[in-house]
């Protein structure tokens, strides 16, 4: 096996169980060029003694993932089936996902094989492969999730690669085809997902939490959802409360998908009950701010890059700016809850941005919410694995 020498920082961070490797991390970067994908290489600290195991997968976050900082703890087909089942157990005790079918099983660095994340969803897997290093150990996933995970009826994977020729969306790799609009359940709700077609299911299993916050905070009057994709955090509230809706998306898609999960839970699509916008937030918040709109519950989560008709949005710069023009339309005594889910947007400095941003508005808001990942989305302490950031705001009446 191949050994190479980390920086003294890159040494430090690693004994403080730092999972990611990038190539900064080297005293020698140009040896780097010659590893191949999936190649288990020795990690040595600044002072020349063993610090780690890594497997080699590329991805725009680093060269790879540190699997073992145990000498005895190779990587091997055992290494696989043991991590698979470590993490497969911890679930079976997670009281939060207790009440719902889909689920994270597997979460890469955190469950402690970086680049793969194992989602469950009623019986079917999807599997995303972050790298090629990774993917090449396919089949011992295969093996041992076949011999974990007997009742499994079919298997979906996607390639996330880097390389764009190389990747693929989900693919059913083993057993059968889920029916379109697979039903699962998630706490009071029932959502439609869609496997094997894109890389987006139609349900975010992250924000559970968050939906069910949501659902238990609606109390009446208004909310508006942006960025609502298929209106999950829309539905919750519908379940929670007699509220109206109002969702909003530019994507053509969403009118259909919204309006299925509406439909699914036995909630009305009627507009003046629940709204669903295609259109673009920004001039949806045109319209608002003209109409002198309020509403009590905000919820908003953007993607970090987005094409707005008239401009970009870039989470990290233009955040702040959004979330006065919420804080503005959220009535008092009601909530503006704020997501993100781009892994470069430190968590402190998201956090002190957005009471930045309440600060400069009229009203008096608290902070008194805030969400990270949940508990079958384990991280390891590097920031690119605590990617989301959910924080709400309570607006004095
Ligand atoms: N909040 C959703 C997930 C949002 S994904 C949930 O929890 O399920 C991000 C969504 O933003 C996508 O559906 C995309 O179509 C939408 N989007 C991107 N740019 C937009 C814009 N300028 N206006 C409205 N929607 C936009």
């Amino acid at each position: 096996m191949q050994k190479l020498q980390l920086r003294k920082l890159a040494s430090q961070r690693v004994k403080e169980q730092a999972k990611l490797v990038k190539e900064q991390d080297f005293v020698d970067e140009g040896k780097l060029k010659v590893l191949k994908e999936g190649e288990s290489i020795e990690l040595i600290d600044n002072q020349g003694k063993f610090a780690a195991y890594c497997l080699v997968g590329r991805q725009n976050k680093g060269i790879g993932w540190i699997y073992s900082q145990t000498a005895e703890d190779v990587w091997t087909e055992e290494l696989v089936y043991d991590r698979l089942e470590e993490a497969f157990f911890k679930r079976t005790k997670m009281e939060s996902i207790k009440q719902s079918n889909a689920y994270r099983l597997f979460n890469g660095e955190g469950d402690g094989i970086g680049g793969v994340t194992i989602d469950y969803y009623n019986e079917y897997l999807l599997i995303n492969w972050y790298s090629e290093g990774i993917y090449r150990y396919q089949d011992w996933f295969l093996n041992s999730i076949e011999d974990l995970q007997p009742k499994i009826k079919g298997i979906y994977a996607s390639r996330r690669f880097r390389n764009q020729a190389l990747q693929s969306k989900a693919e059913l790799i083993a057993g059968e085809a889920a029916e379109a609009g697979l039903i699962i359940q998630e706490n009071q709700a029932k959502y439609a997902v869609t496997l094997g077609t894109d890389w987006m299911t139609g349900i975010f299993l992250d924000q559970r939490e968050v939906r069910k916050f949501i659902y238990e905070q609606a109390q009446g009057g208004k909310l508006l959802n942006l960025f609502s994709y298929t209106g999950a955090f829309s539905v919750a509230a519908a379940l929670g409360a007699n509220i109206k809706t109002i969702s909003v998306d530019v994507a053509n898609r969403s009118l259909a998908a919204t309006k299925e999960q509406f439909e699914l839970n036995g909630l009305s699509t009627d507009p003046s009950h629940h709204e669903i916008r295609v259109m673009d937030v920004f001039a949806y918040l045109d319209y608002a701010k003209k109409h002198d709109l309020q509403f009590d519950i905000i919820v908003c989560d953007p993607p970090s890059f987005a094409r707005g008709k008239k401009k970009q949005f870039q989470v990290e710069k233009d955040y702040p700016t959004l979330a006065a023009d919420l804080f503005h339309l959220t009535k008092p005594g009601g909530m503006t809850l704020l997501s993100t889910n781009h892994s470069a947007y430190d968590a402190d400095r998201f956090r002190q941005d957005m009471v930045k941003a309440a600060q400069g508005v009229a009203g008096t808001f608290h902070l008194f919410q805030q969400f990270g990942l949940p508990e079958d989305f384990p991280t390891s302490v590097d920031s690119e694995s605590q990617y989301l950031k959910v924080i709400g705001f309570y607006r004095e009446e």
